[in-house]
C-alpha cells in the first residue's frame, strides 16, 4: 500500500473488460481490479454435491451435472413446446425438460456444461424435470478443468460464467499485488487456522475441493470481524483504560450482612459472575461490563453485591432503570433485601416534585443517599452525585449508548455494569457489544416452575377465553397481546381497539379490562401498568411489547394472538411476564402456524432464553436479529455470525491485545491505515469514550 497499487487500477483497463462490460460490472459494485478480486463466489457446485446420473430413480429430487449431448424443441398436441436436452455424465444418460420454455434453446448449447435441478419422473424413461438450472461452462472453457464450480453473484447481460472467465483470465497477475496488502498478523491467523490472503483468494476463485473455498472464506470472515473488534478495543480502551478509574478495596460489614440475611444461596452462576465483577471493582481498570441474563436468573442481587462493595469503601452506587415503574420495583426489592443493614436507599424521578427534589438532591450530593435508584432523571444536569463509584444501567437496551455513557459521566469515572435480560448468542454479543466485558448468567435458581406453554387455532379462542376467566375468577390476572409490528398501522390498531371493546363489553362485562397502546402518551401508559401491578385491573389488552422486566407476580396467563408475526425472542420476553409468582401459569399461543410452526414449537418446547436466541438466528439470518436501531455494525461479506464464533473470539483476543500494547496504532501503521481507509467515516468511534 502507499504506492499505487496494481489492484487501484480501474476495471475496464484488465484483460477481456473493455468500456461496455466495466459498466455491467459496475452495477456488481465492481470499479478496480481489486474489487474484482474480492468479487467472490456466491456458492460452489461440485461432484460431492451432485448425483451421478446412473443411480437417479423415478420419485427421486435430484441435481446432476452433465454435458449436453443432443437438444431440440419438442411441440405437444396442445401446442405447448418443450425445451429438451439430453446430458451425459460418467455414469449415463438423463433428458432434461424444461416445459413451455422455447427460448432456452438459444441459452443452452450443445457440448455445455449443465447443472439442472428438479424431481424425476418416468416420461419414455427418466426424464429430469427442470426446476433450476446453471450453464457452468462451454464447450472449450478453461474453467471446465476444475472440478469445484464456482457460481459468482451476476447481473443481466453479464452472467457468472462470464465473471468467472475474467476472474479466470486476470487472477495470476492480480494475486501477486494481493501479497501486498496482507494485514493479519500471522500468528492470528495460525491461532484460527486460516490461509493466507493470496491462497485464500486463489482457493475462493479456483478452489481444488469445497473445503478450499471454505478456507478462503474463513480468511476473509476472520478479516471483517478482527477489524469490528478493533473498533471495539479501541473504544473499550478509550473508556476504561486511558484514564485510571476506581480501585476499590475489599468489601466490608455490609456485604457480609448480606451474605447472612440472604433468603437463599447463590446459584453457581452467580456467584461466577460477582468474582469477575469483583476483578473488574479491585483491579484500577475501570469495569465496562455488560452482564446478560434471562428473565429470572438473579440480576437483582449481583448488582446489589457490587453495589453493597462500593458503599462499604465510601463510594455512592446508581441504578437506572427505562420506566418509573421499573424504578420503583426495583427500589422496592432492595429495600427488601436491606433490611435492618445500615444502607440509605434513594428513589430519584422525573415527576418528583420542585419539593421532593430539594430534598432529594442534596442528599445525592453530599453522598449521604448510598444507593440511588431512578430514571432518566438520573442524568440531568440538576443530578450531581457527590462520590459515585458504581453506576448499573438496567435493561440496557432501552437507553441509547449516550445515555449509558451519561451516568458514566457522574462523579469520579465509577465503574459501569450493564444489565440485559434479552438474551442473544454470545456471537452476537461480541458483534455489538465488543466493547464491553460480558458476563453471562446461564443458570436459573432452583424452584423455579416452568410455564405451561401451548400453541392454539384462532377457531378455538373462545376456549382460550373461557380458561383465561376461570383463572380470573380463581383471583388471578391476565395479559392479552395483538401485533403492532408497526404503531403507525391504523387498521390493526382498530382491530386491536374493537377486540378490546368486544372483550370488555361482550366477554369480560364483570371484571375490568384496559388497553395499552404504542401511540399512548408514557404517562397513560404508566398508569395503566400501574394499576394493572396494583390488581384494579383484571386483563391487560396490549398491542404494545409490555414493559421488560415488569414484575406482576398475580399475572399468570399470557395470550399472544397471531403469534407467528412475533420473533422468538420477542416471544420470549412475554412469555417471561407470567410464571413471577407462586401460582402456575400459563402461555397460549394463537396462530394458524403455517410457515411459523416450526418455531412455534421450539419455543413451546423449551424456556432456556439462550437456546431460543440461538434457534432465533439460526431461522431468521443475522441481518433480522437486532433492527434498524443497532444499525451501527457494518454488515459482513463473508462471515457468518452462526459458524463464525471461533473467529470472532481469536480476533477479539488479538484486537485487545494490540490495542492494550499500542492504543494509537502507532506502532501497527497498516492495521491503522487499514482502519481508516475502511471505516474511515466512523472515526468518532477513535475519539469519544
Ligand atoms: P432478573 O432481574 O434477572 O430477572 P431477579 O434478580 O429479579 O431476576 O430475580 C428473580 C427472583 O429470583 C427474585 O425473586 C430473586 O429474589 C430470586 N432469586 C435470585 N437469586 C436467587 C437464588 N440464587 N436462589 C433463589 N432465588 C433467587
Ligand atoms: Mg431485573
Amino acid at each position: 500500500m502507499g504506492r499505487f497499487s496494481l489492484l487501484e487500477r480501474e476495471v475496464q483497463y484488465l484483460k477481456g473488460v473493455g468500456p461496455r462490460r466495466a459498466k455491467l460490472l459496475g452495477r456488481l459494485g465492481i470499479q478496480t481490479a481489486r474489487d474484482l478480486l474480492y468479487h467472490t463466489p456466491r456458492r460452489y457446485e461440485d461432484a460431492s454435491t451432485v448425483q451421478p446420473i446412473g443411480s437417479l430413480e423415478t420419485g427421486m429430487d435430484a441435481t446432476v451435472i452433465g454435458h449436453v449431448v443432443s437438444k431440440g424443441i419438442l411441440p405437444t398436441r396442445r401446442g405447448l413446446k418443450i425445451f429438451q436436452a439430453v446430458i451425459r455424465d460418467s455414469t449415463g444418460l438423463l433428458e432434461c425438460a424444461w416445459p413451455g420454455q422455447p427460448f432456452l434453446d438459444r441459452v443452452i448449447h450443445r457440448g455445455d456444461l449443465l447443472l439442472a435441478s428438479g424431481p424425476i419422473r418416468f416420461f419414455h424413461g427418466r426424464q429430469l424435470q427442470a426446476r433450476e438450472f446453471t450453464v457452468l461452462a462451454s464447450e472449450g472453457d478453461e474453467a471446465e478443468s476444475g472440478k469445484v464450480f464456482p457460481i459468482y453473484p451476476a447481473t443481466e447481460g453479464l452472467g457468472h460464467k462470464q465473471i468467472r472467465q475474467l476472474i479466470e483470465e486476470n487472477l495470476e497477475e492480480l494475486l501477486p499485488a494481493a501479497a501486498d496488502e496482507e494485514v493479519l498478523p500471522e500468528g492470528m491467523r495460525k491461532d484460527a487456522g486460516v490461509p493466507p490472503l493470496v491462497e485464500a483468494l486463489r482457493w475462493m476463485h479456483r478452489p481444488e475441493e469445497t473445503r478450499q473455498a471454505e478456507a478462503g472464506r474463513r480468511r476473509l470472515a476472520l478479516e471483517e470481524l478482527f477489524f469490528l473488534q478493533l473498533i471495539h478495543a479501541r473504544s473499550r480502551w478509550e473508556s476504561t483504560r486511558s484514564r485510571p478509574g476506581i480501585e476499590f478495596g475489599p468489601s466490608g460489614d455490609r456485604v457480609a450482612a448480606l451474605y447472612r440475611s440472604l433468603p437463599f444461596k447463590l446459584t453457581g452462576a452467580q456467584r461466577r459472575v460477582l468474582s469477575e465483577i469483583g476483578d473488574d471493582m479491585s483491579s484500577p481498570r475501570r469495569m465496562n461490563r455488560l452482564l446478560q441474563g434471562d428473565v429470572g436468573s438473579g440480576k437483582t442481587i449481583v448488582a446489589l453485591f457490587a453495589a453493597l462493595r462500593a458503599v462499604d469503601n465510601g463510594y455512592q452506587a446508581a441504578l437506572m432503570a427505562p420506566t418509573e415503574i421499573l424504578a420503583e420495583q426495583h427500589e422496592r426489592t432492595l429495600r427488601a433485601l436491606l433490611d435492618g443493614i445500615d444502607v440509605n436507599v434513594e428513589l430519584h424521578l422525573g415527576r418528583h416534585t420542585a419539593r421532593d427534589r430539594q430534598a432529594i438532591l442534596p442528599r445525592i450530593e453530599s453522598g449521604e443517599s448510598h444507593i440511588v435508584v431512578g430514571t432518566h432523571a438520573l442524568i440531568q444536569e440538576t443530578v450531581a452525585f457527590g462520590r459515585l463509584g458504581l453506576a448499573i444501567v438496567d435493561e440496557q437496551h432501552r437507553f441509547g449508548v449516550r445515555q449509558r455513557l451519561a451516568l458514566a459521566e457522574q462523579g469520579e469515572r465509577p465503574d459501569t455494569l450493564v444489565m440485559s435480560a434479552t438474551p442473544i448468542p454470545r456471537s452476537l454479543a461480541l458483534s455489538y457489544y465488543g466493547d464491553l466485558d460480558i458476563s453471562v448468567l446461564d443458570e436459573r435458581p432452583p424452584g423455579r416452575q416452568q410455564i405451561r406453554t401451548a400453541v392454539r387455532r384462532p377457531r378455538d379462542l373462545g376456549k382460550v377465553l373461557d380458561f383465561v376467566r376461570s383463572q380470573i375468577a380463581a383471583g388471578r390476572q391476565a395479559y392479552l397481546v395483538y401485533p403492532l409490528v408497526d404503531e403507525s398501522e391504523t387498521l390493526d390498531l382498530k382491530s386491536a381497539v374493537a377486540e378490546y371493546e368486544r372483550l370488555s363489553e361482550d366477554v369480560f362485562p364483570d371484571v375490568e379490562v384496559a388497553l395499552l397502546h404504542g401511540q399512548m402518551s408514557g404517562d397513560e401508559k404508566d398508569s395503566t401498568m400501574r394499576r394493572f401491578a396494583d390488581g384494579r385491573i383484571q386483563v391487560l389488552v396490549a398491542t404494545t411489547v409490555i414493559e421488560v422486566g415488569i414484575d406482576v407476580a398475580n399475572a399468570t396467563v399470557m395470550v399472544i394472538e397471531h403469534a407467528e408475526r412475533f420473533g422468538l425472542s420477542q416471544l420470549h420476553q412475554l412469555r417471561g411476564r407470567v410464571g413471577r409468582g407462586a401460582e402456575e401459569s400459563y402461555c397460549i399461543l394463537i396462530s394458524d402456524m403455517g410457515e411459523a410452526a416450526e418455531r412455534l414449537r421450539i419455543f413451546s418446547r423449551t424456556d432456556d432464553g439462550f437456546a431460543i436466541a440461538e434457534a432465533d438466528l439460526r431461522i431468521r439470518g443475522q441481518g433480522d436479529l437486532f433492527g434498524a436501531r443497532q444499525s451501527g455494525i457494518p454488515a459482513f461479506r463473508w462471515a457468518d455470525l452462526e459458524n463464525d464464533l471461533d473467529l470472532m473470539e481469536v480476533g477479539r483476543d488479538y484486537a485487545r491485545k494490540i490495542v492494550e500494547g499500542d492504543p494509537q496504532l502507532d506502532e501497527h501503521p497498516r492495521l491503522r491505515e487499514a482502519l481508516r481507509q475502511r471505516y474511515g467515516d466512523r472515526e468518532d468511534l477513535f475519539r469519544t469514550g
